[in-house]
């Protein structure tokens, strides 16, 4: 089986309404390229040297997304390209790049990163602080929160997944708007939950480009 196959495949499964962000951390700018070639658009990278290389050498029409921690002094160097940070963790870190969408007139398309596993993710807000990161946002003038991000415990036991997915749509839906509409949940091992569980973005890496024998 050739490389990449696995992309159309996952896309041929799904109902459009997912979108899918290839996770193009750590590839290779050719690995891109062949993905990019079967007419896909959307990647996700996490660390900042490495997008602003990736974005620099790759073609313009690409949708990079943000999706590790973001460090606040490196939010300037993303704010001139990025189409969708997913990983808001902290409200100085909204501050920061409010401020410098400002500098540079954009309004920058956010999620607000919700932590759902126990121990697995160190960064996310807590449930119970959605809202407050929600009032606090409205007043920030460059900034537009699409939606939330999570990432289910990192184990075999579907039960907790889907129990860690339905909690996170559940806050999703109190908010849900014309504007905010994304939940970004699922990945390589647990995308098939996610969808169950109304996810209408993945972030898949390793399934895309592990290649078949
Ligand atoms: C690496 C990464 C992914 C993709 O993980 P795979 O298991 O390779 O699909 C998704 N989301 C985040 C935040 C990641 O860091």
């Amino acid at each position: 089986m050739s490389r990449n196959n696995s992309l159309n495949s996952i896309k041929d499964e799904i109902d459009k309404k997912v979108k899918i962000v290839v996770v193009s951390k750590t590839r290779s700018k050719k690995e891109i390229l062949d993905i990019y070639n079967k007419d896909h658009r959307d990647f996700g990278e996490n660390k900042v040297q490495e997008i602003l290389e990736k974005h620099e050498k790759l073609p313009k029409d690409i949708r990079w997304h943000f999706i590790g921690h973001l460090q606040t002094n490196k939010v300037k160097y993303i704010i001139p390209f990025i189409s969708l940070v997913h990983s808001v963790d902290s409200l100085k870190l909204l501050e920061e790049i409010n401020k410098r969408a400002k500098a540079k007139n954009k309004i920058i398309k956010c999620l607000i990163q919700v932590k759902i596993a126990n121990e697995e993710s160190k960064y996310g807000f807590k449930i119970n602080e959605i809202s407050d990161v929600m009032n606090y946002a409205s007043e920030l003038e460059h900034i537009l929160i699409k939606g939330l991000m999570g990432m289910a415990t990192n184990t075999d036991n579907n039960n907790l997944i889907d129990r860690e997915f339905k909690l996170l749509n559940t806050e999703f839906k109190k908010y849900k708007s014309k504007i905010f509409n994304v939940l970004s949940m699922g990945m390589s091992n647990d995308y098939i939950l996610a969808i169950s569980n109304e996810s209408n973005m993945l972030r898949l890496g390793s399934i895309i480009f592990e290649v078949r024998k």
